[in-house]
């Protein structure tokens, strides 16, 4: 069996630094917004190279209150992709906003910049690119376009900490960058948790009243805020792991590059793409074959733990009916939706398990157009 993701294996490396800091906060008695929040907001915004950061609940909670804090509500429109995770166009829902779905470049799988004009409105305030599966997306298009039309900027980060667009980290590049400590991610906690990024001090400011019930001050409240505090324990987990997230990344890369070697002779199995001048972080490994739901079937029942991220685009989930974007409207987003799968891919991966997973996917490839 070859999982998808393996945490324990990097636990194996650090749980002995973790353990001893986890342990250091359970005898302090200080659980919430105290010197390891701090801490981490400082460190997280030298690594990302932001003035700020505002650690969070979650990266839902981040997009939320990335919302909140440019006053974007009821009667706008947001612009954003349908192939994400759904949590993306929630926190637009969250708001009482619409979100408007633009379709995806094939390649990247992010928002297809050039589409995007095309559904600007008089009603739309913001864009949120995601830069899924840790590649980052076409920024110098996205923030040209959001220039000339007076657009704020909300970057999903949530699976691309430490990934490089033309030499800058994704999350410093809008007017607010999103960031997810989910277990899962490429930084996760033992927990949820999640950080937002600004260089602006109001977003800054408004940001920590938001998420501690709408006050700067305690006890005085100026506006409906939430709970959204990242607790002490995983800000003390994250400060320990965050050392380690560039030669995580890089070993992620290094995998990558890998299967794509490994995948080279079988020309059904599309490996992803790179823009120029990127460093993406392989949050997930994604590749197109063809007869995909066979094959996923297939490699489940050998043990392989190959996902699809995400099997419905959003904008044909349920609870975007009310939209009325039915199948159609996003072609290339509803394609990909088809024919997408993740292989497993974490930092500390063996090549043994990579020929594994690579000869079984190509095996698998072979029998299924041999049944066709
Ligand atoms: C994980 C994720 C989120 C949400 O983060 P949570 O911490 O789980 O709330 C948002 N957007 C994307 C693209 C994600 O991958």
């Amino acid at each position: 069996m070859i999982p998808i993701l393996d945490s324990k294996r990097q636990y194996a490396t650090i749980g002995e630094e973790v353990e001893k800091e986890v342990l250091e906060v359970l005898r302090s008695g200080q659980y919430i917004l105290g010197k390891h929040n701090k801490a981490l907001e400082q460190e997280s915004a030298d690594f990302i190279g932001v003035k700020h950061t505002v650690c969070l609940n979650s990266g839902t909670d981040a997009l939320h209150l990335a919302l909140r804090a440019l006053d974007i509500g009821a009667g706008d429109e947001v612009i954003s992709t349908a192939f994400t995770f759904v949590a993306t166009a929630e926190a637009i829902g969250i708001v009482g906003a619409k979100p408007v779905f633009v379709d995806i470049n094939a390649d990247t799988f992010n928002i297809d910049p050039a589409k995007i004009e095309n559904a600007i409105t008089p009603k739309t305030k913001a864009i949120i690119p995601v830069h899924l599966y840790g590649q980052p997306a076409d920024m110098d298009m996205i923030l040209d376009i959001a220039k000339r039309h007076n657009l704020y900027v909300i970057e999903d980060a949530c699976q691309a900490i430490g990934a490089l667009y033309k030499g800058k980290m994704v999350g410093s590049f809008g007017d607010i960058g999103c960031f997810s400590f989910y277990p899962t991610k490429n930084l996760g906690a033992m927990g949820d948790g999640g950080l937002l990024t600004t260089n602006s001090d109001v977003i800054k400011d408004r940001v920590i009243a938001l998420r501690n019930h709408g006050g700067a001050i305690r006890y005085h409240h100026d506006e409906i805020g939430v709970n959204s505090r990242l607790d002490e324990v995983q800000a003390a987990i994250l400060r320990v792991k965050l050392k380690h997230i560039n030669e995580w990344n890089k070993k992620r890369r290094e995998n990558a590059y890998r299967y794509n070697e490994l995948f080279a002779k079988c020309p059904d199995i599309v490996t992803p793409k790179e823009l120029d001048d990127t460093y993406c972080v392989y949050h997930q490994y994604t590749v197109k074959i063809p007869n995909r739901d066979n094959i996923h079937k297939m490699l489940q029942e050998k043990g392989i733990g190959a996902m699809l991220y995400y099997p419905i685009p959003l904008h044909m989930q349920k609870v975007h009916e009310y939209l009325g974007m039915g199948k159609g409207s996003l072609p290339i987003t509803e394609k990909n939706t088809e024919v997408v799968i993740s292989l497993p891919m974490f930092p500390e991966l063996t090549k043994e398990e990579q020929q594994t997973v690579a000869d079984t996917l190509i095996e698998c490839v072979e029998k299924s157009k041999a049944l066709v």
